[in-house]
């Protein structure tokens, strides 16, 4: 892996304020999701308004892609092209009368002739679900769309890298998880992740590496499973054990389940329970996974599989997949979460169809195969062809 940001030695101190970041040095690598985690006032979003320019050290270096960050206007333009910065507050950041205006920003100031300036707002648009909102006036957005407004304008300039501060903060649980799924398709999409948050649940469960900060400094940068289980960093920190590990350790204790792999999902957690208890993968059969590619869809072909009784459960991943569906009349079991929904209904043996699209597809297959080989089941995956030919 190539590092994109290599942080070393900051200090900041705001003008007449307190010292926000103390020594700090990290190296994040591309097509990571790293969630800074830490309580209010930690320093997370000082650290993410350094990526990308908007503040200046007071010492230490900021490097991009190896380079020392230059703070000329230009040169802070053409990083920002490569660095998506998403505000906490949509407000921030939302500033014309219309939709349409407010995304096109980027790629006016960027010089985009028309029609590219045109081809990009669509694309950004289309990409967070609002493909039809171009006329509307942001103000009368909800806080949900209004966020992805603002993903829209970032996410049409194309950058490398997104930094999204506090993604959820004041969104509804539906909202939430829309745009975390969003993240996660733009991951799958190549792109690095840099996401601040309090919440360890959504850091735990979602994140590749964790850095967990507070009071300006850095406590823990690890994988989630370690960083979370060092109980002193979180009290001083007043951070609470995610409840998978709290119910991990719990099962633990009682002798429910061995040590091992500390569950990142319920579907760690039932694997290992039905680990222990010897509740083999041959005494239940398990269902199968339908997979299908949302961007070479028959239509009718679709359908045709979405009434057939043998496939009780359809998950869609991925706004392609979700609009897709939708033009197709089709109701969706699961939106988020999908491919570990559609494994627990395997192993009680239900089938299910998924309808994904571009790299969400080889994370479907590399989660199955992950899935089989931990816990000895045999979960089939089909082609959505392949099931199409098998049918009598
Ligand atoms: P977090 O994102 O973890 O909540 P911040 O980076 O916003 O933390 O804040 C770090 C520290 O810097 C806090 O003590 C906060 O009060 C202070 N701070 C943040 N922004 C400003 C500012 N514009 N002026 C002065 N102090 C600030």
């Amino acid at each position: 892996m190539n590092c994109i940001f290599e942080l070393t030695d900051l200090e900041y101190h705001y003008p007449n304020g307190p010292k926000a970041l103390e020594s700090i040095s990290l190296r994040l690598m591309q097509g990571e999701k790293i969630a800074l985690v830490g309580p209010n006032g930690a320093g997370k979003s000082t650290l993410l308004l350094m990526l990308n320019g908007m503040l200046r050290p007071d010492s230490g270096t900021v490097r991009y892609q190896g380079e020392p960050i230059s703070y000329k206007r230009r040169d802070l333009m053409n990083l920002r092209k490569k660095v998506g910065y998403v505000f906490q507050n949509p407000d921030h950041q939302i500033i014309a009368p219309t939709v349409f205006q407010d995304v096109a920003f980027g790629p006016v100031n960027l010089d985009y002739t028309e029609e590219e300036i045109t081809g990009s707002v669509d694309k950004a648009l289309t990409y967070v679900g609002l493909p039809e909102f171009g006329r509307r006036p942001p103000h009368n957005l909800s806080g949900g769309e209004k966020k992805k407004v603002a993903m829209a304008g970032v996410l049409a300039m194309n950058p490398d890298v997104l930094v999204f501060d506090e993604p959820t903060s004041a969104l509804d649980p539906d909202s939430a998880r829309s745009i975390m799924d969003l993240l996660d398709e733009l991951h799958h999409a190549g792109k690095s992740i840099i996401i601040s948050t309090h919440d360890v649940e959504l850091a735990y469960t979602w994140a590749d590496r964790i850095i967990l900060m507070n009071q300006g400094k850095v406590m823990i940068c690890s994988r989630p499973a370690d960083a979370f289980s060092d109980k002193g960093i979180l009290a001083e920190a007043r951070l609470s054990k995610p409840v998978l590990v709290e119910l991990h350790d719990a099962l633990y204790e009682l002798g429910m389940v061995k040590s091992g792999k500390i569950p990142q999902s319920v579907l760690d957690i039932v694997g290992m329970l039905r680990m222990h208890h010897h509740c083999c993968c041959d005494c239940s059969p398990s269902g199968f996974i339908v997979l299908a590619d949302a961007d070479c869809l028959d239509e009718e072909v679709l359908k045709e599989i979405v009434h057939d009784e043998a496939v009780t459960i359809i998950g869609g991943m991925g706004t392609a997949a979700k609009y897709q569906a939708k033009k197709s009349g089709i109701s969706l079991t699961y939106t988020h979460g999908v491919i570990d929904k559609c494994l627990l209904k395997a192993i009680s043996g239900q089938n299910s169809l998924i309808i994904t699209h571009g790299g969400m597809i080889k994370r479907v297959l590399s989660r199955v195969e992950e899935f089989n080989d931990e816990s000895g089941n045999t979960v089939e995956i089909v082609t959505f062809e392949d099931y199409q030919h098998k049918k009598p």
